[in-house]
């Protein structure tokens, strides 16, 4: 596969990835030849992240950044643009759980997780996107999730969040494909990551974060004049 040479020297923004799938993505952006820009909250965790990509030869700016606060959704995309240029490709990573029946759920609660999952994309993408249109070129990802697809009970609030992004995905996927734009959304079943508790689950069986990074990876390799819009990502065996 010619999947090196296709991004190499371009730069990747990848939210949420300190740890778990966003990290898994940036390593394997990274070994591909990008320069990648991660970001998350805690400026520690962060950080050490970056040093582990810094050390496996990628170059790579740690940026800590809240994907719900316009003003350092600013910082981390003019921070980017200036240490490493242009983006390239987003990946809208970041996001958080919060479960059980939707009647019994607070009201902080839903604004946590729609704020994340849904409002971050929104507002990451929109500060992203003018510089693609400009210059013609560039993916977004977005990480939804197969509770974005599936109901299950406790699920309303993370499955609205997902099930949200996926219609903002395409929507935004129509705006932006005549800028030869492609925005993509990926939907993981149950990743085995720090995520939630999925106590129950073989996390043996479970999707490993690098298979989500592989799906990324698919998507940023594929001729210039198509796109996969969607991958829907299972495990071999039921956890
Ligand atoms: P983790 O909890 O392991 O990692 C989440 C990452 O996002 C951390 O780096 C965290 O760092 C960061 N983050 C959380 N909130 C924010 C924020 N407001 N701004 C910036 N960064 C933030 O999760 P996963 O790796 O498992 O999940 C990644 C994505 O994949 C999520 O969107 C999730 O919904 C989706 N997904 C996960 C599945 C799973 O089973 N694990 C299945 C399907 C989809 P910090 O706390 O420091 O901000």
């Amino acid at each position: 596969m010619d999947t090196e040479a296709a991004i190499s020297g371009q730069v990747a923004l990848v939210t949420g990835a300190s740890r778990g799938i966003g990290l898994a993505i940036a390593r394997r952006l990274g070994r591909m030849g990008a320069r990648v820009a991660i970001c998350a909250r805690k400026a520690e965790a962060i950080e050490r992240a970056a040093e582990e990509l810094r050390r496996a030869g990628v170059e790579t700016l740690g940026v800590t950044a809240d994907v719900t606060r316009l003003a350092e959704i600013a910082a981390l995309v003019e921070g980017t643009r200036s240490a490493l240029g242009p983006i390239d490709i987003l990946v809208n990573n970041a996001g958080i759980g919060a479960f059980g029946p939707a009647h019994e759920m607070r009201e902080a609660d839903w604004d946590a997780v729609l704020d994340t999952n849904l409002k971050g994309v929104f507002l990451v993408s929109k500060a992203v996107a003018p510089e693609m249109i400009r210059r013609r070129t560039g993916h977004i990802i977005n990480i939804s999730s197969l509770a974005g697809k599936n109901a299950f009970a406790g699920g309303g609030i993370y499955c609205a969040s997902k099930w949200g992004l996926l219609g903002l995905t395409y929507c935004m996927a129509e705006d932006l494909r005549r800028y030869d734009i492609r925005v993509s959304a990926v939907c993981p079943g149950t990743v085995a990551t720090e995520f939630s508790p999925h106590a129950d689950k073989d996390p043996a069986k479970m999707l490993q974060p690098d298979d989500v990074a592989h799906a990324v990876a698919a998507l940023v390799t594929q001729a210039p004049q198509s796109f996969i819009s969607e991958v829907l990502l299972r495990p071999t065996q039921k956890p």
